[in-house]
């Protein structure tokens, strides 16, 4: 099963992880960076369609602008990355022109990707790149990103990308082999897990306790990210990509890293966006019998359902729902304001009408716009 999913696999985005394109003492890593094209081109000519989401500018840029150490405040890094990003891009240029492969560089923030205007565009470039047989090379845009419109880390930044290409393999090469039955440094017998058909609960807390559980690296935003592509179709694999030679091997079928299969897609792109990609602005908590409705009986959501609001959010925001336990069972795009739902949470359809005057949208979260995790 894992072998033919590995050889048959078309569309792949492969996240580079920062060690393996660039370090701190040397800057940007040629030799890497070029067996990394001649592998990818190689892929590329027997038929995958490939995108590459790669980290390296703020270390690449640390390098160039003679820091001591890696810095602190967010403008020092943010000029890095600027410095560091075009210098990455330069080396991935030279390396895939030896090779006959045309490369793009996207970069997006997580604003890009919570508009959905601006996905729906972005994936629209990518495939029109994809057609013409170019790679795109693509790093989050570090130089303008704070936190509120962060995604944060390139691990899940790859999750959201192999969202928006519809990708069917998410591939995260970084300095390790992958996951192991148990910490390899502690246990010399722990040995590496080939095939991991479900992400469990014990695997995710195991990855969360340690980062250093498989090596180096933090293996909780790869698990969390193989976790969120799952829910859209999408398989994972984590490979070590320092090892000449294991990129290709793998995909032909042979042994080396830990591959999580996907599950059934259960959501369309949009509500996959909305369970996944969204963040919420707020929370709704209602009462028994809305949640009966809208679990089970595929319902929208009315202010007469809603105990309590929580957050501060606008008309057309992401918020929770949660049960009276407080567990968020739900996720939607609200049609009303906090401000707004505080006054009429609780309220029929009637009295709402009696206290705002008529209005556009009788739900609160419109059933095509609400998904139940
Ligand atoms: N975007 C960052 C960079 O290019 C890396 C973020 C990450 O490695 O997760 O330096």
């Amino acid at each position: 099963m894992r072998d033919k999913l590995l050889k048959e696999t078309t569309r792949i985005v492969i996240k580079i992880g920062s060690s393996l394109v660039a370090s701190r003492d040397t800057g940007l890593r040629p030799e890497q960076i070029d067996r990394l094209a001649d592998e990818i081109a190689a892929l590329r000519s027997s038929g995958r369609e490939i995108l590459i989401v790669s980290s390296g500018a703020i270390v690449s840029g640390i390098k160039k602008l003679g820091l001591k150490e890696y810095p602190k405040s967010l403008p020092v890094k943010q000029a890095a990355a600027a410095v560091g990003q075009s210098r990455l891009m330069w080396a991935y240029e030279k390396s895939f022109e030896r090779v006959d492969v045309k490369v793009a560089q996207i970069l997006l923030t997580h604003q890009d990707l919570a508009d959905r205007r601006r996905f729906l565009n972005a994936r629209h470039t990518l495939t029109a790149l994809i057609g013409f047989g170019v790679i795109p090379i693509i790093n989050e845009n570090d130089t303008v990103a704070v936190d509120e419109i962060r995604v944060g880390d390139n691990d899940t930044l790859a999750a959201e990308v192999a969202h928006l290409v519809d990708a069917e393999l998410l591939i995260i090469l970084s300095d390790i082999d992958g996951l192991f039955t148990e910490d390899p440094r502690k246990n010399p017998t722990a040995t590496l897990i080939p095939l991991i058909p479900e992400i469990t609960q014990e695997i995710e807390e195991r990855a969360g306790v340690s980062t250093t559980f498989e090596g180096t690296g933090g293996m909780a935003t790869k698990i969390r990210a193989a976790k969120k592509v799952s829910e859209y179709g999408v398989a994972t694999l984590i490979l070590h990509g320092k090892k000449p030679g294991l990129l290709p091997q793998v995909l032909a079928g042979g042994p080396g890293g830990s591959l999580f299969l996907a599950k059934e897609r259960r959501f369309t792109s949009r509500k996959h966006w909305i369970a996944f990609t969204l963040r919420p602005r707020g929370t709704l908590t209602l009462d028994p019998g809305a949640v009966e409705a809208l679990a089970m009986r595929g319902k929208s959501l009315l202010a007469s359902g809603i105990l309590n609001v929580g957050g501060s959010f606008e008309s057309g925001d992401a918020v929770g729902c949660l049960d009276q336990e407080g567990r968020e069972f739900a996720k939607g795009l609200v049609n009303f304001s906090s401000d707004t739902l505080a006054r009429i949470k609780g309220l029929k359809t009637t009295e709402i009408q009696q206290q705002l005057g008529p209005q556009e949208y009788e739900e609160v979260i419109h059933r095509d716009n609400l998904v139940i995790l």
